[in-house]
């Protein structure tokens, strides 16, 4: 059988109750296609596709849930797909809530003729509250006639209709809200993306749920923990519509400190503009956090490390990206850039004659990267915030040259600078010193040959959208917005970064790793992102 499997699971810890030889495990992916997927939908689908296709030999579902045509649109579903597979997931099936409208609508009206189900015109505060109470509806005791009069005339949508909703009969005063006659159907005259204007009737999710489930053979249920309340509902609705068994599953909800992680909200900082798109690296979308430099195997291992755990909590976002930086490290060819606006030019004392190129290892451990080349001469580029730091006679080591020793600083004086009469450095005379020992040196700096195709690239770095570490539902998103979270530094790089492709994944020398994400084309400059490792407060 799938020992071999079995025991990858057992990694994770992870596993389900009744599962046979594994080979009849059914699971489902049910996304709304209400916005892009986020990290906390790419938790539910990578476990229900860790169950289906990796410890067990099973069948993945992918079902979109589309009950609510006002929130969904066709660009969200294909997202959705286009996201899987980025994934790596590949549903066995997919299938639509909506397929399901005709037969749904003969279980409400099978569980209306069973008395399992009432029609309701109380209005919603007044309901919330007999349900808070434990106070009956006054139309619980209808007659099935009446209940099944009210259902056609929402099915048409009439005036009278649309003031109607359908109830399940469960119980009134359950310790368990949940099973205090959730509503089931509710009359909505809009017109849905696949459906049109057939239905003016839909099903809630509550009422949905189990009835597919069962339908589509899944014998697992996946739920965030919050479900916990509502299994017994959905268990509920298995036995009065004599449907076959589904075990429900617990995981927790993936939350990250200072991170939106409801579609709702997320579509409110698209529209208005607070990021540039759904795919905007400060994101916590699943292309968001790609493109801010996520590999999709740390992804998964992040994710899959999750798996079993049922507590709830406000993750860090170091373990993330330090997990992420194991995986882009051994991948990452090494370059130099240095900030534009504070270059000082240098002049090399003792440098072969001329302009020398050598082909040198992209990266001193990882030799499979290949070859870059690096350009020597005597002119070359320093960052201004370390020669600012030389002293006269220091011996310092320009990276993968060898040591130097400081012969002359050049300074001028900035009236502007706060404080008044700052020195900037206008120039440096360095003594090579290539027998010094590079291990003695106290700095260790990036320079760059002046004369090459200098490369400009512009490096990009992100804060957090938000200024506080968990949302309460009463705070107004409007007031923890963090007004500040874009950050651009105009550098120059050396000759190689003009050969980058976006989404390389690089690193450039004490800079740390960056995703490229625009390339360098017609002299417009390229542009990275740079990627956290967790050290940093991002
Ligand atoms: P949101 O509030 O962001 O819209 P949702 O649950 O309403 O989330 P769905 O599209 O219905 O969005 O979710 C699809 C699946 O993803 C569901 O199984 C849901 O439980 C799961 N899911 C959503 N958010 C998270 C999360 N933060 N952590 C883990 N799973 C999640
Ligand atoms: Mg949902
Ligand atoms: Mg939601």
């Amino acid at each position: 059988n799938n020992g071999k499997k079995a025991d990858e699971g057992a990694n994770y810890g992870i596993g389900l109750q009744d599962v046979g030889d594994g080979t009849g495990i059914v699971t489902r992916f049910p996304p709304e296609p209400s916005g892009y997927l986020h990290i906390g939908h790419a938790k539910a689908a990578l476990l229900n596709d860790y169950f289906a296709h990796e410890e067990y030999k099973g069948t993945l579902l992918l079902r979109f849930d589309d009950t609510n045509p006002l929130k969904e649109k066709e660009e969200y579903q294909d997202a959705i797909i286009e996201d899987l597979a980025l994934m790596g997931i590949k549903a066995d099936k997919t299938s639509y809530t909506s397929d399901y409208f005709q037969e749904l609508y003969e279980y409400c009206i099978q569980m209306i003729k069973e008395g399992n189900a009432y029609a309701d015109d109380t209005l919603q505060d007044k309901m919330r509250q007999e349900r808070m109470d434990g106070i009956p509806s006054e139309r619980r005791d209808s007659s099935v006639e009446d209940n099944l009069a009210r259902f056609e005339e929402m099915k048409k949508a009439t005036d009278e209709g649309i003031k109607w909703c359908i109830r399940a009969k469960i119980s009134v005063d359950d310790p368990n809200k949940a099973m205090r006659d959730p509503v089931i159907y509710r009359c909505s005259p809009e017109v849905h993306h696949r459906t049109g204007d057939k239905w003016k009737i839909y099903p809630t999710y509550d009422f949905c749920c189990p009835i597919i489930d069962a339908i589509e053979g899944v014998t697992h249920a996946l739920r965030t923990t919050e479900y916990n309340d509502r299994d017994a509902q959905y268990q509920w609705f298995l036995k009065a519509l004599k449907l076959r068994n589904v075990y429900n599953w617990g995981f927790a909800r993936l939350n990250f400190v200072r991170t939106l992680l409801s579609k709702r909200k997320l579509t409110r900082v698209v529209d208005e503009g607070v990021v540039w798109g759904w795919d905007d690296p400060r994101m916590p979308t699943v292309r968001g956090v790609r493109r801010r430099g996520v590999t999709i195997p740390a992804l998964r291992e992040f994710i899959l490390k999750q798996g079993p755990s049922k507590n709830i909590v406000n993750l860090e976002w170091g373990t993330f990206w330090a997990t992420n930086k194991k995986h882009i490290d051994p991948i990452s060819a090494r370059y130099t850039a240095i900030a534009e606006e504070a270059k000082v030019p240098v002049t090399v004392i003792g440098a072969r004659e001329g302009v020398i190129t050598e082909d040198r290892d992209k990266h001193a451990k990882y030799t499979n990267l290949g070859k870059k080349k690096v350009v020597f001469s005597s002119n070359i580029l320093l960052e201004q915030a370390d020669a600012a730091s030389f002293e006269r006679d220091e011996e310092i080591t320009l990276m993968n040259w060898g040591n130097a020793i400081v012969r002359s600083i050049t300074h001028s004086i900035n009236p502007l600078s706060t404080p008044a009469g700052l020195k900037t450095v206008t120039g440096l005379e360095l003594e090579l010193h290539l027998q010094g020992d590079v291990k003695k040196t106290a700095k260790k700096v990036t320079w760059l040959s002046a004369d090459q195709n200098l490369i400009p690239v512009e490096l990009a770095d992100f804060d957090y959208l938000i200024t506080k570490d968990k949302l309460e539902p009463e705070d107004k998103l409007e007031d923890f917005l963090n007004k500040e979270t874009e950050f651009r530094t105009k550098c120059i790089a050396d000759c190689n970064v003009a050969e980058l492709k976006v989404d390389d994944i690089v690193q450039f020398d004490r800079k740390g790793y960056f995703r490229i994400d625009k390339a360098f084309v017609h002299g417009e400059p390229a542009v990275a992102f740079q990627i956290p490792t967790g050290k940093d407060k991002k």
